[in-house]
């Protein structure tokens, strides 16, 4: 048995994080925590706290650090972990890392990895404003790279596809400042903890396994 991996996905939104930490989870057994997907189930809900996080959300800002850190905290705290988890989609903030910190210290655990996916602005803003969404099952398209086999439907569960609200021009250019401002300080904090490894977010998909075996040792 390989020890417990915990590994913490950063990148800009559009890279391909969702993608690799599914690559990972596959090859490793370790569940994946995906802050996004939380986040918009808790919308869908359409509950007073949905809107709220929907208000958020759907102008490409970051949902404030105190919600974040309850969903993940409470996520945290289940007991499928054991073998690792692998997040994706946290810490974006200063915050959010000193709440994992804490989280980590006081369960006595460390992370193994800060996996860095990279992707350039012109092909993030590209790739996001062809991406397309089931809102009913997650799978996630691409209008040139992955379509669907019949426009606009899902092939999975049959539900019509959607452009995320946040998969806007617009709104992505917004998502990219707020990831320069509060995001990207983070990776000088985990570089200090040698805790980086590069992935680029455009290695072609049916490699990343390779890829993610070699990066992860
Ligand atoms: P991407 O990685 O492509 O930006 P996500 O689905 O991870 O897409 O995130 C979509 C939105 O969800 C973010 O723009 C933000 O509003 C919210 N969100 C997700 N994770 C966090 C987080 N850790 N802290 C604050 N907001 C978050
Ligand atoms: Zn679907």
């Amino acid at each position: 048995m390989r020890r417990p991996l915990r590994i913490v996905l950063l990148g800009p939104p559009g890279s391909g994080k969702g993608t690799q930490a599914h690559i990972i989870s596959e090859l490793y057994g370790v569940p994946v925590i995906t802050t996004g997907d939380m986040l918009r189930e808790a919308v869908a809900n359409g509950t007073e706290y949905g809107k709220i996080v929907d208000s958020y959300m759907s102008r490409g800002e970051l949902v404030p650090d105190k919600i974040v850190n309850g969903v993940v905290g409470e996520r945290l705290n289940r007991s499928d972990l054991e073998n690792g988890f692998i997040l994706d989609g946290f810490p974006r903030s200063t915050p959010q890392a000193e709440f994992l910190d804490g989280f980590l210290e006081e369960h006595d655990l460390k992370l193994e990895y800060v996996i860095h996916v990279t992707l350039d602005d012109e092909a993030i803003v590209k790739r996001l404003s062809n991406r397309r969404s089931c809102p009913n099952c997650g799978e996630v398209y691409h209008l040139v790279s992955k379509p669907p086999k019949k426009e606009g439907v899902c092939d999975k569960c049959g539900s019509e596809l959607i452009l995320r609200d946040d998969d806007r021009p617009d709104v992505i250019r917004n998502r990219l400042v707020v990831y320069r401002e509060k995001t990207q300080p983070l990776l000088d904090r985990y570089m200090e903890k040698g805790l980086i490894k590069e992935a680029p977010g455009d290695h072609p998909m049916e490699r990343l396994p390779e890829l993610l075996k070699r990066v992860l040792g």
